[in-house]
């Protein structure tokens, strides 16, 4: 799944005037205190971390990668269950109390796939990916062909158009062009948002069937050699994946919002929200180069262009293509390994660690990369209990399946268990893909001062400076070209100012969403990567231990740095006196994301009235060519008066509260935190469920199972996260009314987690 992105800071200045105003109130703030922990459990952590490093062993991880993409893994093989027992028997042997939990969730296989070209210059789709010299498990049988699961199944015969990445904005662009989709295939190219978009999007528009390409320019040649040479896609290769409608709900689409037990009511399946009509293919760019070539009509815009060998035309094409999607549609398990270890004082506080397990085919990047690296966690502290350490905190690891077609396995038990999470869970810790370079880390903000301190201290395989250091060079670097992105501009300054690197919020893409956006879980998501070339061979039978061994990560060090980093946040959550969370850091990165609220109405003003005044100049006529018609944009309606000024207030307050908050908790730490077990209990409690406080039960508009009002998947990008999603979606789709009601929902909410963390700056003060 997608590898995370760091996000901006909106004034580097309101960044530094938040610290040094926590710092100023007459309480020394010492940043470089291991946050929650008492001095003198400091030093004991850091042996503890040091010991768990030193079980750590990379060669374990490539034996267990080696075994579990020895096979196809994908839900419903035997190889994935033969894993999950697999990692049973390691974890029980390691000193785990653990089991399976299996669902039984809807999982549609191809029984029949098949793609033609007619009229004069017919062509068959091969549809398949052929093995590859050196590539010892490409000629394996037992992989499922090249599908869109949750796709339709269908028979249907129609001229094919060129939609580009099938995106809103490409459809506007054909309706200015007079190219309609309704009755036709269309053939778009993988990128420029969530996969499930693209038939989504063409299924709305009408059209009867849409097939998905990765054309060479986004992961192929363009991009750097590819395999068996380089690492990227070659001709053959082909991108599988979901196209549920996971903007409606991740999970199994028989079961939203409840876990898919053997008993559990299933709605029918005409009557599952994120079920497509139409049929979907994913294709390689050897099997999409006729269908492109067959094109005519209007050239296709230069952005719309890849790098084919080919005039990019957008269509119709002249000959019909006939497309056949058939499948078995019944239900299959899904295994999820839980593994425990109470804590000896905490016990219902649980820290989680999750990763999937189940690959597209042998998923050696994706996902077993992260999950060995889960694994040699879970055998280091198996050992550490050994020598007789116990967690104060309960920990809680998890093999995900599922997780390819839906996300299904996490979210499917995160719905089972919700009540007891929303109670118990105080952190979930996800990874999945990992490759070589630069940590990535997204996640609750209340976690930003934890994973930088815990990166100052893990040491980058290759450079030898500190993962963090590495990192905030990297920011600098890519920050600093000219044409770079605003947000790295951004955080190029502020890893130039020496400050906390910022973590990126999370959209989905991954297991994290069910305890996220859907039951408020303090989350964080982790991975390296920059530096490995794996994403020409993404959801591909290429995605191979012999791939990985040559591109990903060849010596296993950077899966020794992710169980460091992970391992190092789990045991400083296991074992801390007060939980290391800072909400400082949130109500500091929320002031960004309402400003940016600020800028988004202002720049969505200005490009309204410049559109409207080109319209009244009848630019777009005189700008278009007479001998190709060009017809001008649909006028967008006016803006009217937007009050964020909820907003504003609910977040001006929460900072006064949130510095309130540090200043108590900085006076408890230097004093040695001195708290009953009782006040610890009840204040690690509190401070383990104020994320839920920024979830609404009423949930986002027209999606109730996204109950978190500041993170969410975009309705129209499925991975890139919308942040304060409810105003800033309305905003952007130019629904006013909503975005002005929901700046109010968002205050009132914003209001109740400012009264929480009140109420917790009273339980540490010392006169309570
Ligand atoms: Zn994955």
């Amino acid at each position: 799944m997608p590898l995370n992105k760091i996000r901006p800071l909106l004034t580097l200045a309101c960044m530094i005037a938040t610290c040094t105003a926590a710092a100023g109130s007459n309480v020394t703030h010492d940043d470089q205190a291991m946050l929650g922990f008492a001095p003198a459990n400091a030093a004991t952590q850091v042996s503890l971390e040091q010991r768990f490093d030193a079980q750590l062993d990379p060669a374990d991880q490539r034996r267990w990668m080696k075994q579990m993409s020895s096979e196809p893994n994908q839900v419903g093989s035997p190889h994935d269950k033969a894993n999950a027992e697999f990692m049973l028997k390691k974890f029980r042997e390691w000193g785990w109390d653990a089991h399976i939990e299996t669902f039984s969730v809807l999982y549609p296989t191809p029984k029949k796939v098949a793609l033609e070209l007619l009229g004069p210059h017919p062509f068959t789709a091969m549809l398949h990916e052929p093995p590859i010299p050196g590539d010892a498990t490409s000629d394996l049988p037992g992989a499922l062909p090249p599908y869109n699961v949750y796709g339709g199944d269908g028979d249907v015969t129609a001229e094919l158009v060129y939609v580009n990445q099938g995106m809103p904005d490409d459809y506007k662009e054909l309706a200015r062009r007079g190219i309609d989709v309704r009755g036709k295939i269309v053939i778009t190219r993988y990128g420029g948002g969530w996969r499930g978009l693209k038939p989504k999007l063409a299924q709305e528009h009408g059209a009867v069937g849409c097939l998905i390409y990765s054309d060479p320019h986004d992961d192929g040649y363009a991009q750097g050699d590819a395999y068996p040479k380089g690492g990227w896609r070659p001709a053959e290769g082909v991108q599988r994946g979901s196209v549920a409608d996971m903007q409606q709900y991740p999970g199994d689409p028989l079961t939203p919002g409840i876990g898919s037990t053997p008993g559990a009511k299933r709605l029918a399946i005409k009557d599952a929200k994120t079920l497509l009509k139409i049929p979907v293919l994913p294709i390689s760019y050897a099997d999409a180069t006729p269908l492109l070539r067959s094109l005519s009509g209007p050239v296709a815009p230069a952005s719309w262009r890849g790098s084919l060998p080919l005039t990019y035309h957008v269509g119709p094409s002249a000959a019909k293509a006939h497309m056949t999607v058939l499948s078995d549609w019944s239900q299959k398990p899904v295994y999820d390994v839980i593994a425990t270890i109470k804590g000896a004082t905490a016990p219902d506080q649980w820290i989680i660690r999750g990763n999937h397990h189940d690959g597209w085919v042998f998923g050696a990047w994706d996902p077993l990369a992260g999950n060995v690296a889960l694994l040699a966690e879970a055998k280091a502290i198996g050992a550490l209990v050994k020598q007789g350490w116990r967690p104060q905190r309960t920990l809680v690891y998890a093999s995900w399946d599922g997780e390819e077609p839906g996300l299904l396995g996490s979210t499917e038990w995160a719905e089972t268990h919700a009540k007891e999470l929303q109670a118990k869970a105080v952190l979930y810790v996800n990874s999945d893909t990992n490759g070589r370079g630069f940590l990535g880390a997204g996640g609750s903000h209340s976690l930003q001062h934890l994973v930088n301190q815990v990166a100052d201290g893990v040491t980058d395989p290759e450079t030898h400076v500190s993962v963090g250091e590495r990192l905030r060079a990297h920011m600098m670097v890519e920050g600093s070209g000219k044409d770079a992105r605003p947000d790295a501009k951004v955080n190029a300054k502020l890893a130039a100012a020496g400050g906390d690197l910022p973590i990126e919020a999370l959209g989905s893409g991954s297991d994290y969403s069910a305890f996220l956006e859907h039951l408020g879980i303090t989350t964080l998501d982790l991975g390296f990567g920059g530096e490995d070339d794996n994403g020409g061979i993404y959801h591909s039978r290429y995605d191979s231990f012999d791939h990985y061994i040559r591109f990903g990560d060849p010596t296993f060090e950077y899966g020794v740095a992710l169980s460091k980093v992970a391992g190092h946040i789990v045991l400083r959550m296991a074992d801390a006196n007060l939980l290391p969370l800072r909400f400082g850091d949130f109500s500091n990165t929320l002031d960004r994301y309402v400003g940016e609220l600020h800028q988004l109405v202002d720049s969505t003003r200005k490009a309204t009235a410049q559109q409207h005044r080109l319209l009244d100049m009848h630019a777009y006529a005189l700008d278009a060519d007479p001998t190709r018609p060009l017809a001008p944009p649909a006028r967008e309606s006016d803006v009217p008066a937007i009050d964020l000024a909820p907003l504003d207030q609910a977040a001006k307050q929460l900072d006064k509260s949130a510095q309130a908050f540090q200043a108590a908790y900085a006076r408890r730490a230097a004093a040695g935190f001195q708290l009953s077990a009782t006040q610890q209990e009840q204040i690690n409690q509190q401070m383990g469920h104020m994320e839920q406080a920024l979830t609404d039960a009423a949930g986002l508009p027209g999606r109730p199972w996204f109950k978190h009002f500041i993170y969410a998947p975009g309705m129209l990008t499925g991975y890139g996260v919308k942040t304060v999603p409810g105003v800033r979606e309305a905003i952007e789709a130019r629904r006013w009314d909503e975005a002005n009601r929901y700046a109010a929902i968002t205050a009132k909410v914003l209001d109740g987690y400012r009264a929480q963390l009140d109420r917790l700056t009273a339980m540490l003060n010392p006169s309570s």
